[in-house]
This record gives C-alpha cells, sequence and structure tokens, in this order.
C-alpha cells in the first residue's frame, strides 16, 4: 500500500517522496483516513510509530484545502516534552514544505521574545507545551476561538509529569466546534476519563 492511495495532496506526497517514505505505517495507515473524513480519533501508539505523520499528513492536508484569511491558530499540537515540540514541528516543515501553512513552536525554558515575535506573524499549526501555551494565553498573545482541529499527543505522559491540570484547562479554552485527535502509548483509568471528556464519537486505532 501506498501514501497515494490514502488520498494525500500532490503537495504531500512531494515531500514523502523528499522524505524517502513510501509505505505508510500501520498507525498512519489506519489514522489518516479517519482524521481526513473529519472524525475524531483515539490512538494507541507509541513513539516510533510513525504516529507525528499519522495526525500530521492529514492536518496539512485539511487546512491546506480551506482556505482561510484570519490570523488564529487553526490547529493546535499540545505535547509534554520541549524535545517532541521541537521534532513535531520539524516534522511539519518537511511534510508541508509544498503547502503554505505557517507552524511555529513554543516550549519553556527559554525567552518568550522569538515565539511571540513569530505568533505575532501569523500561525496556522502551533505545536505547544502546556506551561508556555497557558502563559502565552494569559498574557493574550494565543486566540483559540478559531481552532479546528486539537491534538493532544502522549497523553498518559502528560499525567505521569504533573501536567494534566494544565491540559484540561487549555481544554476548557477551545471550542466546542473542532475535530479531536487523543495519543496515548497506554490507557490508564484517568487517561480514559480524559479521552472520554474530550472525544465525540471516535473512532480508536491500536498499534
Ligand atoms: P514518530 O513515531 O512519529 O516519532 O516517527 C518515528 C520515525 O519514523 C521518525 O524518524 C519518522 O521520520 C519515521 N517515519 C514515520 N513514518 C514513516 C514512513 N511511513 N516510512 C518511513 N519512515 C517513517
Amino acid at each position: 500500500m501506498s501514501f497515494k492511495k490514502l488520498n494525500l495532496d500532490e503537495a504531500l506526497l512531494k515531500a514523502l517522496e523528499t522524505q524517502g517514505y513510501d509505505t505508510p505505517t500501520p498507525i498512519q495507515k489506519q489514522a489518516i483516513p479517519v482524521v481526513l473524513s473529519g472524525k475524531d480519533l483515539l490512538g494507541v501508539a507509541q513513539t516510533g510509530t510513525g504516529k507525528t505523520a499519522a495526525f500530521g499528513l492529514p492536518i496539512l492536508q485539511l487546512l491546506n484545502e480551506k482556505k482561510f484569511s484570519g490570523k488564529g491558530v487553526r490547529s493546535l499540537i499540545l505535547t509534554p516534552t520541549r524535545e517532541l515540540a521541537i521534532q513535531i514541528d520539524e516534522s511539519l516543515a518537511a511534510y508541508g514544505k509544498h503547502t503554505r501553512l505557517k507552524h511555529s513552536v513554543i516550549f519553556g525554558g527559554v525567552s518568550q521574545h522569538s515565539q511571540v515575535e513569530k505568533l505575532k506573524r501569523g500561525v496556522d499549526i502551533l505545536v505547544a507545551t502546556p506551561g508556555r501555551l497557558l502563559d502565552l494565553m494569559n498574557q493574550g498573545f494565543i486566540n483559540l476561538k478559531t481552532l479546528e482541529i486539537f491534538v493532544l499527543d502522549e497523553a498518559d505522559r502528560m499525567l505521569d509529569m504533573g501536567f494534566i491540570h494544565d491540559v484540561k484547562k487549555v481544554i476548557k479554552s477551545l471550542p466546542e466546534k473542532r475535530q479531536t485527535l487523543f495519543f496515548s502509548a497506554t490507557m490508564p483509568d484517568e487517561i480514559q476519563n480524559l479521552a472520554k471528556m474530550m472525544l465525540k464519537n471516535p473512532v480508536k486505532v491500536e498499534v
């Protein structure tokens, strides 16, 4: 099976060719059609399975199809660590290099100045860690009213790292009408409850 069979646009296929990907991984095969159809997704998958492309590719395609003139964030990807945030942002740069979508990454432990400057220029897809996101939201630099697609990445690690309270605060500020993609390597009770609260009729994909 090829990426072409997953109905991905030429702009993305070209980027995947450059990346040297020719076959979708199991999570990509299962998740990409679900995300493209607009449904909510519960993905039980670990890092290393190709999950970044499983959500990144269809998000790039969905946002690239619809023209949008506003300046608000259209997709937010929340991830627990700075390293993961940077990796996801780099993947978006590679997969989206033939689109005109703008992406950016924010995380704590560094000056907020350059992150804020980038936000001011407009960002379609924002990759963030929870603390810095809430901080910049509270300062009025981020507006999530225009959000269309929300990704919660590594939900179980958010819990382990003590970020679950921050995650819940972020969720409260999102529009009710949105598509939500929820990823976790494991599904303990607390994570199952969180998924239930956030997702509407999700399709479950497990690898
Ligand atoms: P991830 O689970 O998203 O962190 O991806 C793990 C690694 O697999 C990354 O280095 C990706 O670049 C690579 N990767 C993801 N999807 C594919 C694919 N379909 N073919 C080859 N490599 C891939």
